[in-house]
């Protein structure tokens, strides 16, 4: 056994290194995170597109550069990394397994532990697309890492399947590198990404979106020589009779992430089946004494600045857990997806007496409202908070601030729903 660290943040991406600055600044004693990565940045290395920091520096970042703002500033408050150190195994007592090509295998114990490891996309398999097994099919993130990282143009003539962040994204990076995006096809009736991706990337670069189409086929031997489509239906059947073939050299999957929890299932940690995250409370901590976590493994979040701002209260709760153990306790009430909702984090709230500073409920509806919509969040049969949106759609994460005080009973739920506005 080596060193004993007050908190350990597994991951150094966005929401790893703010909460390690926090733990720092919420007197955590020492603070270390490891990254299996060489460097620690997260993803964002690779995301050197804007749209980063809008939230939290007030100014419209590259990823590269939002995420070494916060290097920098972890290196400031004195966090410690761990690099090039791959996380094997957690233990209920917070020892931390870890092997590394420099210190062979090594075991750490800190007072407390933020899981902060993010995510990866969904895969070919993951999504079951028949046809041959030709080269030329790539997830987005692997392209956009040839791209941006590697300087490596993986092909001439792209489709993307998915209308996802990530792909939409790639979409007008391939066009500006000079490589041809026939078009975007999206199995659902609406877009999965920002509406601002879709007008940024696809329609400002004149790449057209084909939205209840998927593909039916992968054609090629060697190389991929074409894909075809078809439309589906609203069960998201496939229509005879209207396939279509499109000549390419590479198809790019935008299909979804997944939060990557593997250690975290090995370490106790209760996950929730429609985020695939850990479930947590309003402090980011999970189920295990002293285990808290932030980022993408909990739940996919729209934005970056989003991951940080939750890497900020795990690193605050584990700094407070590294100090005085407290693990909450006390009487908690559980948050449940109602009408047009799906996986609401945080998934519990604890209830403490004289408590006025609420608690931000974020979830995702499951069917797009263009109109005006209407989140209604009910403490039994109580209206705790009601909000009002211009719309509300599947892509865009939605947040209700809800007040504590207002909630005093924890034999009740609290449920949130989104409808509809009546009359507007
Ligand atoms: C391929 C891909 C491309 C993406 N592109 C974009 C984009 O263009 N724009 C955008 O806004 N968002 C993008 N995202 C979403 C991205 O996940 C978030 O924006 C943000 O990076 C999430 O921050 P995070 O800290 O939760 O996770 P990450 O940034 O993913 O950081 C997690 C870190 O944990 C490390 N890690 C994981 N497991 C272990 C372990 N066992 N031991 C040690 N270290 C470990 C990883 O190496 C990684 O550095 C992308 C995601 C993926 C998977």
């Amino acid at each position: 056994m080596h060193d004993r660290f007050g908190v350990a943040v597994i991951g150094g991406g966005p929401g790893g290194l703010a909460a390690a600055i926090e733990a720092r600044r919420n007197d955590a004693g020492r603070v270390l995170v490891i990254e299996r990565n060489e460097r620690p940045g997260g993803i964002l290395p690779q995301c050197i597109h804007n749209g980063f920091g809008g939230d939290i520096f007030g100014q419209d970042l590259p990823g590269p550069l939002y995420a070494q703002r916060f290097i920098d500033e972890a290196v400031q408050n004195g966090v410690e990394f761990q690099s090039d150190t791959m996380v094997m195994g957690l233990d209920s007592d917070l020892t931390i397994h870890a092997a590394s090509r420099r210190n062979g295998y090594i075991a750490l114990k800190a007072g407390a532990v933020v899981l902060a490891m993010g995510c990866r996309e969904r895969t070919r398999a993951q999504v079951r697309l028949p046809g041959t097994r030709p080269a030329g099919v790539f997830t987005a993130g692997t392209v956009q890492r040839l791209v941006n990282i590697e300087g490596y143009m993986p092909g001439k003539r792209f489709v993307i399947l998915g209308s996802g962040d990530i792909g939409m994204i790639m979409a007008r990076r391939l066009t500006i590198e000079g490589a041809g995006v026939v078009k975007v096809i999206e199995i659902l009736p609406f877009l999965t990404g920002l509406r601002r991706n879709y007008v940024q990337c696809l329609r400002d670069f004149d790449i057209p979106l084909e939205l209840s189409t998927t593909v039916n086929r992968i054609i090629g031997r060697e190389r991929l020589e074409a894909v075809e489509t078809v439309r589906v239906d609203p069960e998201l059947k496939p229509i005879p009779g209207t396939e279509a073939m499109i000549p390419c050299d590479s198809l790019l999957l935008s299909v979804g992430l997944i939060p990557e929890n593997e250690l975290s299932l090995r370490a106790g940690v209760e996950l929730d089946p429609v985020t695939g995250g850990p479930k947590v409370d309003e402090r980011m901590a999970t189920n295990m004494p002293g285990i808290f976590a932030a980022g993408n493994v909990v739940t996919i979040y729209d934005l970056a600045d989003e991951v940080s701002k939750a890497g900020y209260i795990a690193g605050r709760s584990a700094a407070e857990y590294a100090r005085n153990g407290h693990g909450g306790g006390g009487d908690t009430v559980d948050i449940v997806p109602g009408e047009n909702v799906r996986g609401v984090v945080p998934h519990r709230v604890n209830i403490r007496e004289g408590l006025d500073t609420g608690v931000v409920l974020s979830f995702r509806v499951s069917r797009p409202i263009e109109g005006k919509a209407v989140i209604e969040v009910m403490h039994g049969d109580t209206l705790a908070a009601s909000v009002r949106k211009p719309f509300a759609r599947p892509a865009e994460m939605l947040s209700v601030h809800v007040k504590l005080k207002e909630i005093n009973r924890s034999d009740k739920n609290i449920t949130v729903n989104v409808r509809a506005a009546d009359g507007e």
